[in-house]
């Protein structure tokens, strides 16, 4: 039996209640589907939404994961949230380096080290993305890219903690643009994250989990969750309406099965 994770980033949208409305509605869709133990549903409100989005998924089998963190346990960091505070708050998973705090907020590899190994330290997965730039892709460096982010963001990460870990492969052209990979150029970086990741960690590159993000829909789903490599998906548009998240993730429940 295949094993697949469907992940959420709702990024910077829902206030509080509409997180609750949100999380009831994919909650149907999960009792609705009844996914098999090989499937894990995973939500990731922004911060203020946890709480709400926690209390409607408790005792459920879908897990709270956040957006970002910083690497201290607590200090003097305004505006910033450890690890331990979202674990606390009932997370589980944390999404860390991804393309938008890349862009953004000017998040490096090193940076995003230091908050993998917080994360871990605390106890929450990373859901580590990593991916390229169109340009970067035009230039035939998408495999140079995804090395350097695989070895500076996973330094001193030890095996052990590495069988929590969660890669997301993001290609950045692809987030947001409704032009998703096709299924081979996925399959190709996955397979390439394995074998990149078999070179630290032995034979757990051939099971690290490793999610595919950029303009997944129900339509792409299938195609793309059928190559052998990948392990599921982070879902970004598509998981703000609980039909296309609960479609995407009957997708992967009917998979797992076959
Ligand atoms: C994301 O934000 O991680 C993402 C994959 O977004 P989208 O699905 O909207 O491309």
């Amino acid at each position: 039996m295949r094993s697949y994770i469907i992940a959420g980033n709702w990024k910077m949208y829902t206030t509080p209640v509409e997180a609750a409305t949100l999380a009831s509605a994919i909650l149907e869709q999960h009792e609705r589907l009844q996914p098999p133990h090989s499937v894990k549903t995973i939500i990731c409100p922004p911060y203020t939404s946890l709480y709400a989005a926690r209390e409607v998924i408790a005792g459920t089998r879908i897990c709270l994961g956040a957006q970002n963190c910083h690497y201290e346990n607590k200090g003097a960091f305004t505006g910033e949230v450890a690890p331990m505070m979202l674990k606390a708050s009932g997370c589980s998973y944390v999404i860390l380096g991804h393309s938008e705090r890349r862009q953004y907020c000017g998040e490096t590899n090193a940076l995003v080290n230091k908050k993998i190994h917080g994360a871990l330290r605390d106890g929450l997965i990373p859901i580590y993305c990593v991916g390229e730039t169109l340009i970067e892709r035009q230039n035939n460096q998408t495999l140079d890219i995804i090395r350097v982010q695989l070895v500076d963001g996973l330094k001193d990460v030890s095996l052990h903690s590495a069988e929590q870990l969660v890669i997301a492969y993001e290609p950045v052209w692809a987030i947001g643009t409704g032009l998703a990979a096709t299924p081979s150029q996925a399959q190709e970086v996955h397979s390439a994250i394995r074998a990149i990741l078999s070179e630290v960690w032995k034979e757990y590159g051939a099971r690290v989990r490793i999610l595919y993000g950029g303009s997944l829909k129900p339509e792409n789903a299938e195609e793309i969750f059928t190559m052998p490599d990948v392990d599921g998906g982070l879902i970004g548009g598509a998981s703000l309406q609980a039909e296309s998240f609960g479609a995407i993730l009957a997708v992967a429940c009917h998979l797992a099965v076959q």
